[in-house]
């Protein structure tokens, strides 16, 4: 059976991405982040997961840490026996107009979603070059793509995904390890409930649909793109927004 390792699979996107992943068939690794309300999330994941009749572990990791994502892909490895399928989805934001943000809150950003990346990489590529099959998603964002008022740090993790998944793209090409990106627009998770009512209806004219995105809507692209339907995918960023740019 095919493994998938989704980070940030708690809740919201990343949940939704290991229950998509378990209903294609595969035996999923949940990470979460190393705290006991997370867990229990994260456990209650792992049980929808196993309704599909497939394994469903969780593991917990700060994957901002080098040695907690280490660890990590080796417990994956053990339990599970492979890792086929690594989704990058854990991210969080902190957002400010640039006058006011301090570099704390830059920084913070700046490990979890993009230096994150880098300590999976580096711990499941090998693992997928030994197998000689891999698929990568990193979950990165419009704000990549366009830039957004008040999130410098956010914007900054996530265009800097991009290049990294070219990049991988193009390291692993030979190795049958593809890697591509998904940029999501406005999709209703914790991340966006707390944004003021005024700005989400104003996020909301520029979007063709005229509506957010559901998890599922990013989970069912993250599918095919581990799917061996994406055999001749590589290096690409797949913005799911609902129209906001075209
Ligand atoms: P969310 O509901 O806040 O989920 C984020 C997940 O990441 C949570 O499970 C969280 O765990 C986990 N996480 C945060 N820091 C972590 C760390 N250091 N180590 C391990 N796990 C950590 O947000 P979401 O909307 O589902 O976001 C998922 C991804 O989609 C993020 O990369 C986000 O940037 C991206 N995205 C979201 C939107 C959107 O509109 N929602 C748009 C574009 C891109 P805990 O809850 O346990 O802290």
């Amino acid at each position: 059976m095919a493994v998938a390792l989704i980070t940030g699979a708690s809740q919201g996107i990343g949940a939704a991405i290991a229950i998509r992943l378990a209903k294609d068939g595969f035996d999923v690794a949940i990470n979460h982040f190393p705290r006991e309300s997370s867990r229990e999330k994260a456990l209650a994941v792992a049980e929808e997961c196993r309704a599909f009749g497939v394994k469903a572990e969780c593991f917990a990791a700060d994957v901002s840490k080098m040695a907690d994502c280490e660890e990590m892909a080796k417990a994956v490895k053990e339990q599970l026996g492979s890792i086929d399928a690594l989704v990058n989805n854990a991210g969080i934001t902190k957002d400010k107009l640039l006058a006011r943000m301090s570099e704390d809150e830059y920084d913070e950003v700046i490990a979890v979603n993009q230096k994150s990346i880098f300590n999976m990489l580096k711990n499941v590529c090998p693992v997928m070059m030994k197998q000689k099959h891999g698929r990568i998603v990193n979950v990165a964002s419009v704000a990549g793509l366009y830039g957004n008022p008040g999130q410098i740090n956010y914007s900054a993790s996530k265009a800097a995904i991009i290049g990294m998944t070219k990049t991988v793209a193009k390291e692993y090409g030979r190795k049958n390890i593809t890697c591509n990106a998904v940029a999501p627009g406005f999709i209703n998770t914790a991340m966006t409930e707390a944004l003021p009512d005024e700005v989400k209806t104003k996020l909301l004219d520029a979007v063709s649909l005229k509506r957010y995105g559901e998890p599922e809507e990013i989970a069912s692209v993250v599918s095919f793109l581990v799917s061996e339907d994406s055999s001749y995918v590589t290096g690409q960023v797949i913005e799911i927004s609902g129209g906001l740019s075209m």
